[in-house]
């Protein structure tokens, strides 16, 4: 077997956003590395996700005149964590945003026009093509010498020694199995565990039922290998579902094979969501995160985003949650001329949803919602707006997990801790499998940015390690 496979400065696992970034931060510092993949294919979830980054004092944000600041993100992303998320890892985010978003950019990674979305103040939301993102990343990845890219190839253990310290990593490619010794350290870059039914009933009993999407790899490898060695876990009570989820086939409602994921967000833009009664159920402008809560106790699980043309009119390609047109083309979304032919599109009570929107629109011209006091848009901004250019639109939806946000330890180095509150030496976690940062709640954007700013300090960080501990293994042995 070649050297570079048994020995290497530093090993990422996973080859998702966050390994993407630590394995380019890595290699950039001069460190040989090695960035493995479980799947045929890079990207995980990230790859599938909306493509949405949470930024603050960004260009895009000044050209569209929009007023926003570091500091400001770094208040709302502790408001909305419910004081849970760790002040130091949020003021590290907050403080290396802007250079992370530079460095995408300089990475070839194209962003498009901001938009609102879910827990945000004001628009922060910046959308990429989550394919381009991953295909400009990877393209980096492929063309730089000192990485080398193992799809296939999956993590199964880590190897420590004597005192506890993260010497190498246990890998299995098909039937082939072996061991790789690395110099500066071991990055956890597995992403979250949806697609563990076992980790979900473990943390989340409630959502056991809720179809699972995600990252097809993504099942909680590396939170339970760090786990092994004592590793200290943060948020895993706050695991909930993502509201939106589109019912491809509805009136059935079970997935079938090749089925494509398809998030939507009507509700942002000043659609309701109503159940199969035809009543609504929350306050719409609620992270799509507590709604997915409230969905999950309806009958049957099963909702509708309820919109109308002025509306549509709003569909754009990226983010995808806002590709309306999109969903539409594909059969998704129902369209009807009244109120009452779309309710029976959708199986409903035409009556009841007419009186639902003839209620909402009176709550709008008044301004006040009697009855779940919905005040904005999304997240404090912009107005709710009345449902009244026809033709109307109906999306069925449900939860789903999408996504876990809760997970490993970590220092502001990314260094994995344990149990004690002591760093695990040579351990390194970023991204989704990080705990500790979101809390009891999820700002829109804050996890794929959370991937590329952790996944560069824990790369940069490993790779310093192995610097250090080759410049004093050169002066032990008298060599200059
Ligand atoms: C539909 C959807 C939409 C989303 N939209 C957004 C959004 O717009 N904005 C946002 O901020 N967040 C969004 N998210 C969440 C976000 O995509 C993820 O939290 C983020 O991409 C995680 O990045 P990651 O690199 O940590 O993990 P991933 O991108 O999931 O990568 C992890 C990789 O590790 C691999 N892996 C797992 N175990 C092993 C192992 N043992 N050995 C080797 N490899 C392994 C997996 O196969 C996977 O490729 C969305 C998620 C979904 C599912």
């Amino acid at each position: 077997m070649d050297e570079q496979l048994l020995n290497t400065d530093v090993a990422v696992l996973g080859g998702g956003l966050a390994g993407h970034c630590a394995a380019l931060a890595a290699a950039e510092q001069g460190a040989s590395v090695l960035l493995l993949e479980k799947c045929a294919e890079p990207g995980g979830s990230s790859a599938t996700s909306a493509g949405s980054f949470a930024l603050a004092g960004t260009d895009l944000q000044a050209a569209a005149g929009v007023e926003d600041s570091p500091q400001k993100l770094a208040e709302e992303l502790m408001r909305v964590s419910g004081g849970h998320a760790e002040p130091a890892l949020v003021q590290m985010y907050v403080e290396r945003q802007a250079d992370t978003y530079e460095w995408l950019k300089r990475h070839g990674v194209v962003f498009h026009k901001i938009t609102l979305s879910s827990s945000t103040s004001v628009p922060r939301t910046h959308p990429t093509n989550s394919r381009q993102l991953i295909s400009a990343l990877h393209e980096r990845v492929m063309n730089q010498p000192l990485i080398r890219y193992l799809p296939n190839t999956r993590a199964t253990r880590l190897k420590v020694d004597g005192d506890g310290r993260v010497r190498g990593v246990h890998l299995q490619s098909g039937e082939r199995r072996w061991e790789t010794t690395v110099r500066g350290g071991v990055v956890i870059a597995t992403g979250g565990f949806s697609r563990s039914r076992d980790l979900i009933r473990k943390f989340a009993p409630e959502l056991s039922s809720a179809p699972a999407w995600g990252g097809a790899g993504n099942e909680g490898d590396g939170l339970t290998m760090a786990w092994a060695l004592g590793a200290d876990v943060a948020d895993m009570g706050f695991v909930t579902g993502t509201f939106g989820v589109a019912i491809n086939h509805y009136p059935d409602t079970e997935a079938r094979a090749g089925d494509e994921l398809l998030l939507r967000m009507a509700m942002y833009r000043g659609g309701i969501a109503v159940n199969l009664d035809a009543q609504r159920f929350a306050d719409e402008s609620l992270s799509y995160k507590k709604l997915a809560t409230a969905c999950l106790y309806q009958p049957r699980g099963i909702a509708f985003q309820i919109f109308d043309q002025a509306i549509m009119d709003q569909s754009v390609a990226n983010p995808s949650v806002n590709d309306f047109k999109g969903a539409f083309d594909k059969g998704v979304i129902k369209k009807a001329d009244s109120w009452d032919d779309l309710a029976r599109e959708i199986g409903i009570d035409g009556p009841a949803l007419q009186e639902t929107v003839r209620r909402y629109n009176g709550f709008v011209s008044t301004g006040k919602d009697l009855e779940f006091a919905r005040e904005s848009l999304s997240g404090g901004f912009g107005r709710p707006v009345a449902l009244q250019t026809a033709p109307f639109y109906a999306l069925p939806c449900s939860a789903a997990v999408l996504s876990t946000y809760a997970g490993l330890r970590v220092s502001t180095a990314m260094q994995v801790r344990n149990v004690f509150g002591d760093t695990i030496e040579g351990l390194y976690a970023a991204g989704e499998v990080v705990g500790g940062f979101h809390g009891a709640g999820y700002m829109s954007g804050s996890s794929l940015g959370k991937a590329a700013i952790f996944g560069r300090v824990a790369g940069a960080q490993a790779a310093e390690r192995a610097a250090t501990k080759s410049a004093l293994e050169q002066r032990q042995s008298g060599s200059p």
